[in-house]
């Protein structure tokens, strides 16, 4: 059991690193996991992910004591004493809420379940360490009961793969989605499987000559490309299936991506691009105006020779790690717009609603529930939950936006505040600094909680 691909390391860490790993191994002595092997097996696996997601060394050291809190004597000042503050903060926000007596088992899980909301609220490594220990939990998943395996996959399915599509870490939301399938719906998955197989068996081909073709020409332009295939998931398959019979005309499921040197090639590769293929007329540039879970990216789709629709993504290596492990923890805690953007509404939920059990409905509301894409009226993209009106769309870019807002114009025309967005808005917020400020009955206007808790300080106040 080794680590590999410390060097990225300093030395320094390389050793914090190693020191943090005998501690785990002496920590999980003589506990075994379901499949036969040392617990030890399970610390080591989930810090490789992470150093592998390219991760900063707090976060592989978490990593490696992750289970330490709950499963062994290791205390949380130790924690500190040995690896720092901010180490044993991720691993304490990891760490399940202990069984009490008081508590029911349902209570508990959601309690645990806001205890580590609050905690990504913070500090996003949190949920990368989390993410990372389910990975490995659902990929050894085999070896619990049948009765363990759905209910994980289960909770998989319904927390852990949204919350990484939230962040941004795509890849990490496919597999997940892919493993919990496989124990949820096996008969489905067997075949949405062996659709997606056979359909990269058909369409290599024609891929790999599409791929020759547009390097040839970017390299005529002194562009240096590596392009990959990426093929829809097994369980973005499966959802399709489920509405049509076969897989025509399903978006998105054949894509290949140019990963590129540098910013100043992805616009002109697009225009290779669209020399080469018939384009569908539909470009998106998500470069510059990246999705607020960080992703960036050009989106051309195309028609292939045979008339199959393949979608090309056109970014930089670094654009393409972020799409692939989410956004980095320096982005989530430099640019403020990455964090009013994902997890803000947790904050007002949490004042809001004592009841673990509110919270999580309300939180799941926001989280998941079907979102609104609008623009600014600089052309930024904003994400709201479904529903949202004008008025939470104020307080969502500001507080004082909100409190001064007058009235707004979306496309032009300027609206009532009780207009619920549609995707695609552009929406440009009125505002009178000298206003003095709205009633209660502006609550009638606001969907969000953030909106909400907002108008009654207001009221408070005055
Ligand atoms: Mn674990």
């Amino acid at each position: 059991m080794e680590l590999t691909g410390l060097e990225r390391f300093s030395l320094n860490e390389q050793q914090k690193i190693l020191a943090a790993y005998q501690v785990a191994k002496k920590q999980h002595e003589g506990q075994i996991r379901k499949s036969g092997e040392p617990y030890f097996v399970h610390p080591v696996a989930v810090a490789q992910i992470l150093i592998d997601c390219g991760e900063d060394v707090d976060t592989v050291i978490a990593g490696l004591l992750h289970d330490t809190l709950e499963d062994t004597n290791m205390t949380f000042n130790e924690l500190v004493m040995l690896f720092g503050i901010s180490v044993a903060r991720i691993v304490d926000g990891v760490t399940k809420l202990p069984k009490v007596k008081e508590l029911n088992k349902q209570e508990l899980e959601l309690g645990t379940i806001r205890k580590f909301m609050i905690h990504y609220l913070k500090d996003i490594r949190v949920i990368k360490v989390k993410f990372a220990d389910r990975l490995h939990n659902m990929r050894t998943l085999e070896f619990m009961s049948p009765k363990k395996q759905f209910l994980k996959a289960e909770e998989t399915l319904e927390v852990y793969a949204p919350l990484a599509f939230k962040i941004g870490a795509y890849r990490i939301k496919e597999e997940l989605e892919d493993l919990s399938l496989k124990y949820l719906e096996p008969q489905d998955y067997a075949t949405a499987f062996s659709e997606r197989e056979l359909m990269i068996q058909t369409k290599r081909e024609m891929l790999n000559e599409m791929m020759r073709k547009i390097h040839q020409d970017l390299f005529h332009q002194n562009i240096l490309c590596t392009p990959k295939i990426k093929i829809k998931n097994v369980y973005g398959i499966y959802k399709f299936l489920k509405q049509n019979s076969q897989l025509v005309n399903m978006d998105d499921l054949l894509s290949i991506k140019l990963i590129l040197e540098s910013i100043r090639d992805c616009y002109p590769t697009l225009g290779v691009v669209n020399q080469r293929f018939r384009s569908k007329n539909c470009i998106q540039d998500f470069i510059s105006n990246p999705k607020p879970n960080g992703y960036q990216s050009l989106h051309a789709p195309v028609f292939a020779p045979d008339g199959s629709q393949v979608h090309i993504r056109i970014r930089t290596e670094e654009m393409d790690k972020i799409a692939t492990y989410g956004i980095t923890s320096s982005m989530y805690q430099n640019n403020p717009f990455y964090k009013e953007q994902l997890f803000s509404f947790i904050e007002s939920i949490d004042e809001e609603y004592l009841n673990n059990q509110d919270f999580w409905r309300k939180a799941k509301q926001e989280l998941f529930g079907d979102n609104v894409y609008v623009y600014t009226s600089k052309g930024e993209i904003r994400v709201l939950p479904k529903g949202a009106t004008v008025v939470d769309f104020a307080y969502l870019i500001h507080t004082g936006l909100g409190n001064s807002m007058v009235s707004a114009i979306v496309n032009n025309e300027l609206v009532l505040p009780s207009y619920v967005l549609q995707n695609s808005d552009q929406v440009e917020i009125i505002s009178n600094s000298n206003t003095m400020g709205h009633g209660l009955d502006w609550l009638n206007y606001a969907n969000t909680t953030v909106a909400k808790r907002e108008i009654r300080k207001l009221n408070r106040a005055v």
